[in-house]
């Protein structure tokens, strides 16, 4: 390499402004990133019901809270989109494709939780990507505080569509465990599906206001 050549050094009085454009570049790129659609994807339906006790399927509970988070959400000016807004399967693949459709979006995947004897109890919100990460954590603290549930935090996993999905931030929320039956007692009802949903809503509006 030979020293500069002199043009360069004849350009050095207009670095500032040039600067100046790079930050404004930044800013606008920054601005443009904030979302304005949420991909909700209510797991299961069809032939997969999902976690089932008795007649409490997975598939009907994800889905009707997907449906109250819809509108909550709609209320606020966000464009959503859903997976599956009725009781069809969807394969997983398809799911997270939609998750990576959209620039300027999210991807909040709904679930209730399953575990053997029935002891598991609670919320929690995973993300695979740490990119998710925020996202998830004011997920599960809207969650908690709007239902009161147990805590059981904010987890990393491997799950297939949060995995996928990587345009986007992506999560995916446990609402509680069907095979809990205090839990299944609260989740039967509507009033307490409400306040799933709303914590969940609430949860994504406060990620927007700051980011
Ligand atoms: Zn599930």
């Amino acid at each position: 390499m030979g020293p500069p050549p002199t043009h360069l050094l004849h350009d050095l009085p207009r670095m500032g402004s040039l600067r100046l454009a790079f930050i404004a570049l930044c800013l606008c790129t920054l601005t443009a990133r904030a979302f304005d659609t949420v991909v909700l994807d209510p797991g299961h339906g069809g032939h997969d019901r999902g976690a089932a006790i008795g007649y409490v399927f997975e598939k009907h509970l994800a889905l009707d809270t997907a449906r109250r988070v819809e509108q909550l959400l709609k209320k606020e000016g966000l464009r959503v989109v859903m997976t599956r807004s009725r009781d069809v399967f969807i394969p997983l693949p398809d799911r997270a494709a939609a998750g990576n459709r959209y620039g300027n979006a999210l991807f909040v995947s709904i679930h209730y939780n399953y575990n053997r004897g029935g002891s598991g109890s609670g919320v929690e919100t995973y993300y695979h990507a740490s990119s998710g990460y925020s996202l998830a954590s004011y997920i599960q603290a809207y969650l908690v505080q709007r239902t009161r549930m147990i805590n059981r935090g904010v987890k990393s996993a491997n799950f297939h569509v949060i995995r996928n999905t990587t345009r986007n931030p992506a999560v995916l929320v446990e609402c509680g465990f069907v095979s809990n039956s205090s839990d299944r007692s609260h989740m039967m009802t509507g009033e307490f599906r409400a306040r799933i949903a709303e914590g969940i809503a609430q949860g994504i509006v406060a990620f927007k206001r700051a980011h």
